[in-house]
């Protein structure tokens, strides 16, 4: 079996393991190439790489049809999904291709959003030291930027939804005016450390940044009651 699209077998091959070549010794003449499986199954029973395929977003997410056999791939359900199986060295695992194939499309055409989707990857996961290290990385407004493929929602929604105090308390250092002291003192602390300044007057208040809905990050915080309620006073503008 081979790829649809190079039409090379379905494996891909790691380079050297560069740790086991620092060894001091004399040099061998043996290079082992390890492959491993890279083998994206469509549900039209066509087989591509992994990146063969993303390669293609672009024009699949137009067409919604397979590059080789140009069957039509979503499901009729509601949502419509595209339903694959990617074979890789941790074996068989089924999921949905569309949303990939979406934001793939979506960060083709507008590479300069790239910063700001992994932004908002870091804040669903919690990864605060992540986050501040991309913030020194780019020079782009990515703490106000409203992500299209997820309801317009900044990263402080994000953090709000999925229950990430430590990213709020980050977005709100240094991307609004609430008072040094209303801080918990862990989080100036941490700041310090980290040499993350307040970006204040830089740009609109985050808090007052609505997603699609019309919602600010304080009516989403309000809603999800407990803890947070405490914390929507906060995000209140
Ligand atoms: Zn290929
Ligand atoms: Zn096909």
């Amino acid at each position: 079996m081979s790829c649809r699209t190079c039409s090379h077998p379905l494996t891909l091959s790691l380079a050297p393991d560069s740790s086991s070549e620092s060894s001091a010794g004399p040099s061998t003449t043996t290079t082992t190439t390890e492959t491993v499986p890279d083998d994206l199954l469509l549900p039209c029973t066509c087989h591509f790489h992994w990146q063969c395929l993303l390669d293609h977003s672009p024009t699949i997410a137009l067409s919604l049809r397979c590059p080789a056999c140009d069957t039509h791939l979503p499901t009729p359900s509601d949502p419509p999904t595209i339903p694959a199986t990617y074979t890789s060295e941790g074996g068989p695992s089924a999921l949905d291709l569309l949303p990939i194939l979406t934001e793939e499309a979506f960060l083709a055409s507008n590479p300069e959003a790239r910063p700001a989707r992994a932004l908002h990857t870091l804040a669903a996961e919690g990864d605060v030291e992540g986050m501040v290290d991309l913030l020194g990385d780019v020079e782009e407004d990515v703490v106000r930027w409203r992500d299209p493929l997820n309801g317009g929602r900044t990263a402080l929604h994000v953090a709000v939804e999925a229950g990430r105090e430590e990213v709020v308390w980050l977005l709100l250092w240094v991307g609004s005016g609430v008072e040094e002291g209303r801080f918990p003192e862990v989080v100036v602390q941490l700041a310090g450390e980290m040499g993350v300044g307040r970006g204040e007057g830089v740009g609109e208040d985050v808090r007052g940044l609505r997603d699609g809905a019309g919602r600010v990050a304080g009516e989403v915080a309000r809603g999800m009651g407990g803890a947070w309620g405490g914390l929507a006073e906060v995000l209140t503008l």
